[in-house]
């Protein structure tokens, strides 16, 4: 299992989006506030090509804006990893992407769970 989309979950749940709405673009505000995410639900599948199969987003300027704060993104790792027991930073694999190249993808330990899997948050904080 990869690593969850905190973002995108925390965008989804504070907003009440679709849980097929996915962020396009990401992008961090002035002063660590937190989040603008671009995103959408697809307008569809590639029916050809390479792409084939794969979901169809509408065009960047289509996409819906929305804004999420570092405590929602912080409250949605909480609830994430409560509900799944997993750390959120991993996934649960217990690595992380070092580095991804033409000679392959490196991992390293997760240094959020010590390369556990396992939630960190769990026990320390509980949503008010
Ligand atoms: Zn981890």
């Amino acid at each position: 299992m990869s690593a969850p989309d905190i973002h995108a979950i925390a965008a989804r749940h504070v907003h009440g989006l679709p849980h097929n709405w996915q962020p396009r673009t990401y992008s961090a505000l002035d002063r660590c506030l937190g989040y603008e995410l671009r995103g959408s639900v697809p307008i569809g599948t590639y029916s050809r090509g390479p792409r084939k199969g794969r979901p169809k987003w509408p065009r960047l300027a289509e996409l819906q804006r929305v804004v999420i704060t570092m405590d929602e993104v912080r409250q949605a790792r909480i609830r994430w990893e409560n509900e799944t027991g997993l750390c959120s930073h991993c996934g649960g694999s217990g690595q992380q992407v070092k580095s991804t190249g033409i000679s392959g993808t490196t991992y390293r330990e997760c240094i959020s769970c010590d390369g556990t899997g396992r939630a960190l948050h769990r026990r320390a904080e509980v949503e008010a």
